[in-house]
């Protein structure tokens, strides 16, 4: 068997944390990456997994991932991650809800949970009975909170629109082609953004009645899932699952630039050199998809109002020009930029 710190994932992680609570069906996973620069926060993601060692993989990777976004968004908080295994029907109860905010509460505080992928804020409010460490809670408008998704979104078309200007030299998405993969919670904002903006979409979704209705949203046409990572477009934003940009993907990509909200796009650190070497300008994931933890961190916080938070989310623009503008001096890929950045912040590098 292999031990969990020598998986290759594991990254020093501070602590890996496994709940199994027979009696309602929860089997979550807690990674708390760091706790450096404050208490480890990062979403929790409700998903079937083929096997419990993805679900294990999948933690390490989103709970360093975390570590990186936050330091790099400048937030006080370190980097961590839930996985909720779900079953292949994808069954979800309230007491299941309620015994992860129990797990969570278990661990004092050293990790703030908020929604990721199958978490919704309906599902936080069950989380929240059982723990004060929660953040994305519905909240009245005057107040900071809420569903992540759209401040996600936001960062993510703000750090598009950068990409666009350093890759392509214009300052607008209008009459560009963005090929967008997926049409969940952040690739519906990014296409609205996008669309406003006088962009035409692509859209790819594994549940095609999501894609079609998005597509029709924002006068976008639907592409197979199958086909559109090699889209002929001027961007690529990837806006569903991770570990999509991998040695063949990469051969395939017809744009000049990738920048999307994904967490985890590269499959490996090498991917990072791959996409770099064929001349594809690469925002990494973790630097452009930090809006939602930024919403999250202020709310939990209390340190600012939302026009804080707006201002906080455009200085994701600004943080993927330091990287790109390293890149562009040192020759170094923009990934390994960013993740020796971030290793420095959290008392790493
Ligand atoms: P979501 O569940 O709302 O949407 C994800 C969508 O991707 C779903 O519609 C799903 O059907 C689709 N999908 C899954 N596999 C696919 C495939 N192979 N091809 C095409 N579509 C596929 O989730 P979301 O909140 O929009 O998150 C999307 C991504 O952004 C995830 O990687 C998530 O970790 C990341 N992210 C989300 C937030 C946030 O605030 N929600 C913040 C940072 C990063």
């Amino acid at each position: 068997m292999t031990a969990p710190w020598s998986l290759p994932d594991f990254d020093a992680h501070e602590a890996l944390h496994f709940f199994d609570d027979e009696k309602c069906g929860l089997k979550a996973i807690i990674a708390v990456h760091s706790t450096h620069l404050g208490p480890a926060a990062g979403g929790c993601r409700f998903w079937y997994y083929g096997n419990d060692g993805d679900a294990v993989t999948d933690a390490l990777r989103l709970s360093r991932g975390m570590s990186y976004k936050n330091a790099m968004a400048g937030l006080p908080l370190g980097g961590g991650k839930a996985v909720i295994l779900a079953d292949q029907a994808r069954t979800k109860t309230p007491d299941m809800l309620h015994a992860f905010g129990k797990a969570v509460d278990s661990l004092g505080g050293r990790y703030v949970t908020a929604e990721d992928v199958g978490i919704s804020v309906a599902d936080m409010i069950e989380i929240a009975r059982n723990t004060k460490f929660v953040a994305g809670l519905p909240v009245d408008s005057a107040h900071v909170g809420g569903d992540p998704g759209p401040h996600t979104s936001l960062g993510v078309f703000l750090g598009l629109k950068a990409a666009v200007k350093r890759g392509l030299g214009k300052d607008s998405v209008n009459g560009l082609r963005i090929a967008l993969q997926g049409a969940g919670s952040v690739a519906s904002g990014v296409a609205m953004h996008a669309a406003a903006e006088g962009a035409k979409l692509s859209i790819a979704d594994v549940d095609q009645a999501k894609a079609q209705k998005l597509a029709a949203a924002v006068n976008g046409t639907v592409v197979s899932p199958d086909a559109i990572l090699a889209t002929e477009a001027d961007v690529l934003s990837p806006c569903a699952l991770g570990a999509i940009l991998d040695e063949q993907s990469i051969a395939a990509l017809k744009v000049p630039v990738v920048a999307g909200g994904a967490n985890n796009q590269l499959a490996t650190d090498a991917d990072g050199e791959r996409i770099h070497a064929r001349g594809i300008l690469y925002a990494p994931d973790y630097v452009i998809n930090a809006g939602g933890i930024i919403n999250v961190s202020t709310e939990y916080l209390n340190d600012g109002d939302a026009s804080v938070v707006r201002q906080r989310i455009e200085g994701i623009p600004v943080r993927l020009e330091q990287i790109w503008s390293e890149s562009a001096s040192s020759g170094r890929n923009p990934a390994a930029v960013a993740d020796s950045m971030a290793q420095k912040l959290i008392g790493r590098g």
